[in-house]
């Protein structure tokens, strides 16, 4: 059902039944969230990371256009894009769709509501799923806490190196100083 295209007229009939769906989509059915998904965990079969809860509401729309409402919760294993390994990120999404045949019909439609255009061969819900999911995503996802973020950690490690280089270093700035301090004496000779 998620994967079918449903046209307006079908829309129509499903609204006016105020019909619900409770469904399950795959992750991997969706390509573009699948690019993101971590390697190991999130493509694994059996992986319950790798599916979402979907409920679907069809609505007869004031606007005389079929309305979508729509849940999706569950779990995305993606990669870090700093230090790529796997963040778990929670997904709550619930919104609303008016639904109208071509992009004409755009203009009709109050600015409070988000609309697809079914087009002629009708909406997808996955696709529509799939697009929502994508907006919600930050466009790098990484990892909020940094203890999770092996980059981070990583990066501490480099920088404590830094200081022990620094420290190594220290009689070299001590030079420079004391060079620096140097033409400040010259105006004290010139007024002896
Ligand atoms: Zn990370």
């Amino acid at each position: 059902m998620l994967a079918d295209h449903i046209g307006v007229p079908q829309l129509r009939d499903l609204a006016s039944r105020s019909e619900q769906i409770v469904d399950i989509v795959d992750i991997r059915d969706m390509s573009r969230v699948g690019d993101l998904l971590h390697s190991a965990k999130g493509s694994s079969l059996d992986n319950p990371a790798g599916k979402l809860n979907v409920e679907v509401g069809f609505h007869g729309g004031m606007q005389g256009s079929p309305e979508i409402s729509l849940k999706v919760s569950g779990m995305l294993a993606i990669s870090c894009q700093r230090c790529l390994g796997l963040l778990e990120r929670p997904v709550d999404l619930d919104f609303h769709l008016v639904v109208v045949e071509s992009d004409s019909d755009l203009d009709n439609i109050a600015e409070p509501y988000d609309a697809v255009v079914a087009g002629e061969h009708g909406v997808q819900l996955v696709k529509v799923i799939e697009d929502e999911l994508l907006a919600s995503l930050p466009l790098a996802p990484v990892h909020e806490d940094t203890d999770d973020c092996i980059a981070d950690k990583n990066l501490l490690n480099k920088e404590q190196d830094e200081d022990q280089a620094e420290e190594v270093n220290r009689p070299f700035s001590e030079l420079a100083s004391l060079m620096g301090e140097s033409p400040k004496s010259d105006p004290k000779d010139k007024t002896n």
